[in-house]
């Protein structure tokens, strides 16, 4: 029988029910009426329901998600999303209308979701609601502060001031008890699990930046029921978001941060430190001491350092992490996990998967002939590049390009050495677009000011 239905009557959502509407703070309101409806509502919702099926935008859409995953008083059924967020401020009749005509279309449907961050105007709600009553659905309408009660709920926003939690935490410090696996965490969190029933002693993670490798470290280490833990990086930021990310799971107080040799002396069940930290303080590292190993950045683990290391650590479990997975040097390091491969996903598979934000890609010809530059099977030479790149016809081409496609968009560009980075933005700001360089030799609170001016 058709009837409406609220957001807490949906066994999906049902911790919404820990966020009534009188626990969400205008800021969080406001920051709901924010969100896009491609980037932010649908890949949210889709992520609470764990639903990889992405339904194709374009002249054949019919909703903005259409998914098996709804269960309403443990009954499952079809169910259609159609989502507004921030470009519908006010949601008016005929911008939905061939949404709605076209719930019609899904035979089968059980549940229909009509969810806007703006404001619908009464047309657009009695279409929506006739056609529901017709097609004999459960059907609800989510506004705003249902949106915000899901995505606070759910830990995606921040209940004190609505900004968005990324790694675990928002910047103000609050962590969310509740927080949704993305589907490429939930994948590998499966092959991880299957790797411990089989006994595996080590294993490795190939996903691309940004889908939250981090946290499976951090979910599976505690699954695994770890005693000990170590966790090392090359660099001091991807430090800073392990921390975040082994503390959001293990509680802050189980969790060091080392940071010279006598802090190494006392180790706490889950420890954290550079691997330059570690190479300068070998005899500091017993073997048998930690159980679970971590090595993110995992594409550096050829390195000797890293291989010293793991050979002393002797690990029950070593989890390797990386991005990077088509190196030269790659055979060595899926060696070093016993060539066991347990995931593997591209950046195109974090996109489709709603895990990413899409980019546009242009391809722009230049007339090097690389032909003539050096390459050792794994790079090309250095200063054949430089000497190949840096000239004046180059940074000019490099800027038109930069004007015709992305003029006023804050931009990052990847230059193939440290001397071609500083020539480039010197050559950026030669023409009065502002511009700066960040290198790995630059200082760490040089770096945070780079990030933040940016
Ligand atoms: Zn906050």
């Amino acid at each position: 029988m058709a009837s409406l239905i609220k957001l807490e009557d949906f066994d999906n959502f049902k911790d919404t029910r820990d966020y009534p509407a009188d626990l969400i703070l205008p800021a969080v309101l406001n920051a709901v009426r924010q969100l896009d409806e491609r980037e932010e509502l649908e890949p949210y919702v889709r992520a609470i329901l764990f639903d990889t099926n992405d339904t194709p935008h374009g002249p054949v859409e019919i909703v903005d998600i259409l998914t098996h995953k709804i269960t309403v008083s443990r009954e499952t059924g079809l169910a259609a999303f159609i989502l507004k967020g921030k470009s519908f401020p006010t949601v008016r009749h005929h911008q939905v209308a061939h949404q709605i005509y076209r719930l019609e279309k899904i035979s089968g449907l059980r549940f229909a979701v009509f969810g806007a961050a703006g404001n619908v105007l009464d047309p657009a709600k009695e279409q929506f609601c006739a056609t529901a009553e017709r097609l004999g659905c459960l059907y609800a309408i989510f506004d705003a502060m249902d949106l915000a009660r899901l995505f606070v709920a759910y830990g995606f926003l921040c209940p004190r001031d609505g900004r968005k939690i990324i790694a675990g935490r928002c910047a103000c410090g609050y962590s969310p008890k509740r927080r949704i696996f993305n589907v490429l965490q939930k994948e590998s969190l499966r092959a991880l699990n299957a790797a411990h029933r089989l006994k595996q002693d080590a294993g490795l993670i190939v996903l691309p930046t940004g889908t939250g490798k981090t946290r499976i470290a951090a979910e599976d280490a505690k699954d695994f029921a770890a005693k000990s833990v170590l966790y090392i990086a090359h660099t001091q930021e991807i430090l800073d978001v392990a921390q975040s990310e082994l503390e959001a799971v293990f509680g802050s107080e189980n969790v060091s941060r080392h940071t010279d040799r006598r802090t190494l002396k006392t180790l706490n069940k889950v420890n954290i430190a550079t691997i330059q930290l570690l190479r300068s303080n070998r005899t500091s590292v017993r073997p048998n001491t930690f159980d679970y190993l971590v090595v993110d950045e995992f594409h550096h683990a050829a390195a000797k350092s890293y291989k010293d290391l793991i050979g002393r650590v002797r690990p029950d479990f070593l989890l390797g992490l990386t991005a990077t997975p088509f190196r030269g040097d790659r055979q060595d390091i899926a060696a070093l996990c016993n060539q066991n491969v347990l995931v593997e996903f591209e950046l195109r598979s974090g996109i489709d998967l709603g895990v990413l934000a899409p980019y546009h890609y242009f391809g722009c010809f230049d007339d090097v002939d690389y032909s003539t530059i050096r390459h050792n099977g794994i790079t090309y030479d250095i200063r054949d590049l430089e000497r190949a790149l840096i000239i004046p016809e180059r940074d000019k081409a490099v800027i038109q390009k930069w004007r015709e496609h992305a003029e006023e968009k804050p931009t990052l560009a990847f230059c193939c050495s440290h001397g071609h980075a500083e020539r480039v933005a010197q050559a950026f700001n030669a023409v009065g677009i502002p511009s700066d360089y960040y290198l790995s030799s630059t200082r760490k609170a040089d770096r945070k000011a780079l990030t933040e001016r940016f």
